[in-house]
């Protein structure tokens, strides 16, 4: 049977069994955990193991949440106001993956809607990336030479809750028509230094596979595109959308890459190693894009742990992500010495391919910068000062015969973007103002 997403949206309105009075203690991502007894008292593991049943059952109404708290009415009605605003969802399995003792537990501020979003409502941006201002054709973002970012649906399994395109929320939960995904095929088709596409959303592997293998069909026909990219949260909040039939449909579109988003080493688990490796089998590289977290994997210990966790499972650790001043997510963001300070203490103490780069993305549309711990202690035209990851420090000489050091930095192909994006590049202040 063909399974959809759009058919799966649920109101939820009938109250769910009440969890008052039991202790939601134990912790394994198994359909024995308690609080999935609870639940979903009869739940086989053949029904646990199948995507649709999961999303099928996702928890996504005021009357869960007050299931899973015991809620007084006052907070129900903030919870509503909440979640109003800002949706959630969230599968049974990343639910169980949540340690009920700890209040603090990561799984749970990623996944479980929180008065802070709301308490903090004038700090932020809607866009803090901009992405509005480089849309070219409706969902296609284009701000690099030779990539654009294409966002094909709304939908996600899970609602993280420090997304930086909560501003797509509000439009609900749909997939851009046919008509749409065509135009952003044509805009590709139209600009020759397009050679990779990223597509996103949402989360592309939402779609049902009939749809998602026309659409990257389509894209095959544009002959100047090279690579295909998929970012994805699917293996970390639903790994069992991953089935033999999606695994082997995207084997068909190579080169094509998977990017993830792992935050913490405990959503490395047996299912999500599973979802990967059918990936991975299938001749696609995984790759991961970690959220720095304040609260959540905001220490070296948490990030060596789920980088090494992450390279056991053959997943590579890409992007490390300052978090965006998104509106409703700053109770997330860390000053960016953390950041640094996680890179410093892993650069040279463990495997390079367990480190990510550190990255800003720029409010205002300045895209992707990266961080890196000072190693350049001085600079000259024969000689630069370098450090260690030890802090042994280093003189380091140029060769005799060297070709000088260019004037100016190297035109890396141009910008083919508007000339609106030329004038508002031009007019940004060097310094984006601090939120008030
Ligand atoms: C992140 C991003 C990309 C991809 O950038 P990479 O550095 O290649 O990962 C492309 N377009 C937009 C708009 C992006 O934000
Ligand atoms: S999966 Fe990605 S797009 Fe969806 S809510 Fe999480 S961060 Fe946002």
């Amino acid at each position: 049977m063909r399974r959809q997403m759009k058919n799966t949206t649920l109101t939820q309105e009938e109250e769910p069994p009440s969890l008052q009075g039991t202790q939601l203690f134990d912790y394994d991502c198994k359909p024995s955990n308690s609080i999935v007894r609870k639940l979903w008292p009869s739940v086989t593991a053949d029904d646990w193991n199948d995507w649709y049943w999961q999303l099928s059952n996702r928890l996504r109404s005021v009357y869960a949440l007050s299931a899973l708290f015991d809620l007084k009415p006052q907070h129900i009605t903030k919870y509503k106001q909440l979640i109003d605003k800002y949706h959630y969802s969230i599968t049974p399995y990343y639910l169980s993956l949540i340690d009920w003792t700890d209040p603090n537990d990561p799984i749970r501020q990623q996944c479980i809607p929180d008065f802070k979003e709301i308490d903090y409502v004038s700090v932020g941006d809607k866009d803090p990336l901009a992405e509005e201002d480089d849309t070219q054709v409706a969902g296609l973002v284009h701000r690099y030479p030779d990539r654009v970012l294409m966002l094909v649906t709304n939908s996600c399994a899970v609602y993280c809750r420090h997304c930086t395109r909560k501003r797509i929320w509000q439009d609900g939960e749909s997939i851009r028509s046919k008509k749409e995904l065509l135009a952003m095929v044509n805009y590709v088709r139209g600009v020759p230094e397009v050679r990779e596409v990223v597509i996103s959303g949402g989360d592309p592997l939402t779609l049902n596979i009939e749809t998602l293998d026309w659409f990257l069909g389509e894209l095959r026909t544009v002959s100047h595109l090279e690579v295909i990219r998929i970012g994805t949260r699917i293996p970390v909040v639903l790994p069992m959308r991953i089935t033999d039939e999606l695994a082997g449909m995207l084997s068909r579109h190579r080169p094509l890459w998977i990017n993830t988003q792992f935050n913490h080493p405990r959503e490395v688990t047996p299912e999500a190693q599973e979802a990967c490796d059918k990936i991975l089998r299938a001749g696609i590289p995984v790759s991961n894009q970690s959220v720095l977290l304040k609260g959540i994997n905001d220490s070296v210990e948490t990030m060596k742990a789920l980088c090494h966790a992450l390279q056991r499972i053959m997943v590579r650790p890409y992007y490390l992500y300052q978090c965006d001043p998104v509106k409703a997510a700053e109770h997330f963001r860390t000053s960016i010495w953390k950041g640094i300070e996680i890179i410093e203490q892993m650069r040279g103490f463990t495997g390079g391919l367990c480190v990510p780069t550190f990255v800003v993305d720029a409010p205002g549309g300045g895209g992707k910068i990266p961080l890196q711990p000072f190693y350049l202690l001085s600079a000259a035209e024969d000689e630069v000062t370098l450090r260690n990851y030890e802090g042994m420090i280093i003189r380091y000489h140029n060769p005799i015969d060297k070709a000088p050091r260019p004037a100016r930095p190297a035109k890396n192909g141009k910008v083919p973007v508007d000339a609106a994006r030329y004038k508002r590049r031009k007019e940004k202040t060097l310094f984006s103002e601090r939120p008030q």
